[in-house]
């Protein structure tokens, strides 16, 4: 039995190196102000996802609701083992918070069809809320499995797998479908230059209509083609809209999100701000209750 196996990632700001200008005034984040990378756990569901392609076989297929420029993260991933890709792509979008995200991914899952199992990533770096997947799994009807390290078993319709818990670790089996959060813990496997020759290739139908402008073709029936010859080769990477993907539009971006982001910024701890704490009840509680104060806790 060959398995389908959806995997979610997210293209983030590198929060490592966040500024000034890292928010919009409608509180949306300025992604052109910061560079962009791979969601770090997002690589180990890839990784985790890549295992079960090799040890039991597997189609796996990533996929990704992002502006154009997401597609980067497509192809990084059709680099490491990907075998199809889906850019989940339209303005519409724009501003979703993590109801709005699960909910949209939900729909692009459910035009994708037939599936064996769901990874994502346990949190993105950006919102940090880990929030995405649990609800993913909620919308989709699945059974969930968080903080996923290690596969034990795929095989008669379930899957069993291992996570660490506090002082030791719990086994763990759920029915087909699922969906599984990953922690980082695998060591995701480096982009394989052959791939990287074949797949650097790959589009997307308004990448590729960019790629005509810019070279000053205007032939409708020349990018047919070339996107029917890039299909055919494998090359092409899903664009699906809003629409394409039958997304309610009360339910997507700025106004299917009951959450806004007021502002983000960079706390730098100095070192002028260290304070010493009496290590009994009376100094802990102090702590506590200044920290509360100011708003530092709850
Ligand atoms: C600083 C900051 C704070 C925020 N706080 C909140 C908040 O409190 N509540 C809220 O609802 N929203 C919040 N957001 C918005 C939130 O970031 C977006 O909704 C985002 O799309 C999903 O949430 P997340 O980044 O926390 O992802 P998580 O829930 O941490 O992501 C978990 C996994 O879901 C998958 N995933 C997430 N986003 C995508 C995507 N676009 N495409 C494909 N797979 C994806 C990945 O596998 C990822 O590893 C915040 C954003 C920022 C920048």
């Amino acid at each position: 039995m060959s398995y389908t196996v959806l995997v979610f990632v997210k293209q983030v700001p590198d929060t490592q190196n966040i500024t000034g200008e890292a928010m919009k005034p409608d509180g949306t984040v300025n992604r052109a102000a910061l560079p962009a990378i791979f969601n770090p756990e997002d690589l180990n569901a890839l990784e985790l996802a890549l295992q079960l392609k090799d040890r039991f076989g597997a189609k796996v297929i990533v996929g990704t609701m992002g502006p154009p420029a997401a597609a980067e993260v497509l192809r990084a991933s059709l680099y490491r083992g990907a075998d199809e890709c889906i850019l989940l792509t339209d303005r519409a979008f724009a501003g979703a918070d993590t109801l709005a995200t699960s909910y949209a991914l939900s729909c692009c899952a459910k035009k994708y069809g037939k599936f064996d199992l769901v990874l994502c990533g346990r949190q993105a770096i950006d919102g940090d809320t880990a929030q995405v997947g649990p609800q993913l799994a909620e919308k989709l009807g699945l059974p969930q499995l968080a903080y996923v390290e290690e596969v034990l078993e795929l095989g008669g319709g379930k899957i069993r797998i291992k996570r660490t818990i506090e002082g030791g670790y719990e086994v763990l089996e759920a029915p087909l479908p699922v969906l599984m959060t990953v922690i980082e813990g695998n060591h995701p496997r480096p982009m394989n230059a052959f791939r990287i020759m074949k797949y650097k290739r790959a589009r997307t139908k308004s990448e590729l209509a960019r790629d005509h402008a810019d070279a000053n073709y205007t032939d409708a029936e020349f990018l047919a083609e070339e996107v029917e010859n890039l299909a055919g080769r494998n090359l092409l990477i899903h664009e699906w809209s809003a629409g394409e993907v039958n997304a309610a539009p009360d339910r997507i971006g700025l106004a299917g999100s009951p959450t806004k982001v007021k502002t983000i910024q960079s706390v730098v701890l100095t070192g002028g701000e260290a304070k010493s704490v009496e290590p009994t009840d009376a100094g802990i509680g102090g702590l506590i209750h200044e920290l509360i104060e100011d708003h530092t806790l709850g």
